[in-house]
C-alpha cells in the first residue's frame, strides 16, 4: 500500500489500536501520516499495539468542555507511552475510582516500604509453554500480539497472559512479571531486601529482563521494554 492510512481507521472501527510503522526507516508514526515525517517513505505496516503502556498522568473529567465528549462524563483522559515507541493520549470510558491508582512519580506512601519502582505494576504473568499454537488454543484468549513461535500476549482481562515458547525460555514455571523503569536498579534494591538473582539483567528481543527469587523462593521476572 502506498501512503494509505485506512488500515488505522479500519482497526479503530474494530476497537483495536494499530501503530503505523515506516518500512523504510522502521520508525513508528502516531497518529498515522500519508508520508513518513522522518524519511518521506510511503510504505507502511500497521501493527497491533501490545496493550502495555506507561501512564504518565491522567485526569478524571467530570465536566467536559469538548463538544464531542459532552454527555460522556465522567471519563478518564490519560497520557500513555507505549512500548512500541509512540505516545498517545487516550480516553477511557472508565468511571473513575479516585485513589485506586496514583499518578506517576508521586512518591512513597508514609509507613510503607518503597515499591520496586515509583510506577510499578504487574505487567503480565509469564507462562513457559512447549508449543505456542497449542497453548493459544488451550487458553482460548484473544491474541493481542504474537512474535512467531517465541512469544504471544493474550488478553487476560486486567492482565496480559504471556506465553513464552521454547525459544523465549525465561523461567521454568509460571511467574509474575513486573514492569519497571530500570531493571538493574530494581534488582539492586530487591537483592538488598533479601531477593536472590536467578538471571542477571539481560537483553531479550523486546525488553531488558531479570529473574529473581523472593525470600520464600518464589520466582518472579522484572522487565523493562526497550
Ligand atoms: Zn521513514
Amino acid at each position: 500500500m502506498s501512503g494509505d492510512t485506512s488500515p488505522y481507521r479500519a482497526a479503530c472501527a474494530r476497537g483495536e489500536l494499530v501503530i503505523q510503522r515506516c518500512t523504510a526507516c522502521d520508525r513508528r508514526i502516531h497518529l498515522p501520516e500519508p508520508a513518513c515525517p522522518w524519511c518521506g517513505g510511503h510504505e507502511f505496516a500497521f501493527e497491533p499495539a501490545s496493550g502495555d503502556g506507561l501512564v504518565h498522568t491522567y485526569t478524571v473529567v467530570h465536566r467536559s468542555f469538548a463538544p464531542g465528549y459532552r454527555g460522556r462524563e465522567p471519563y478518564v483522559m490519560a497520557w500513555v507511552d507505549l512500548p512500541e515507541g509512540a505516545g498517545v493520549r487516550a480516553r477511557g470510558g472508565v468511571p473513575a475510582r479516585t485513589g485506586a491508582h496514583r499518578p506517576a512519580g508521586t512518591g512513597d506512601v508514609p509507613g510503607r516500604p518503597a515499591p520496586l519502582e515509583a510506577r510499578v505494576k504487574l505487567g503480565n504473568v509469564l507462562i513457559p509453554v512447549a508449543d505456542l499454537d497449542e497453548a493459544i488454543a488451550f487458553y482460548g484468549l484473544p491474541v493481542k500480539f504474537r512474535d512467531g513461535d517465541r512469544f504471544a500476549a493474550l488478553d487476560g482481562g486486567g492482565v496480559t497472559v504471556a506465553l513464552a515458547g521454547p525459544a523465549e525460555q525465561v523461567t521454568d514455571s509460571a511467574a509474575p512479571s513486573y514492569k519497571v523503569d530500570d531493571v538493574t536498579a530494581a534488582v539492586e534494591r530487591l537483592t538488598a531486601r533479601g531477593g536472590e538473582v536467578v538471571r542477571a539483567p539481560e537483553a531479550g528481543p523486546h525488553e531488558t529482563r531479570a529473574v529473581l527469587r523472593d525470600p520464600s523462593g518464589n520466582l518472579f521476572v522484572l522487565y523493562s521494554p526497550l
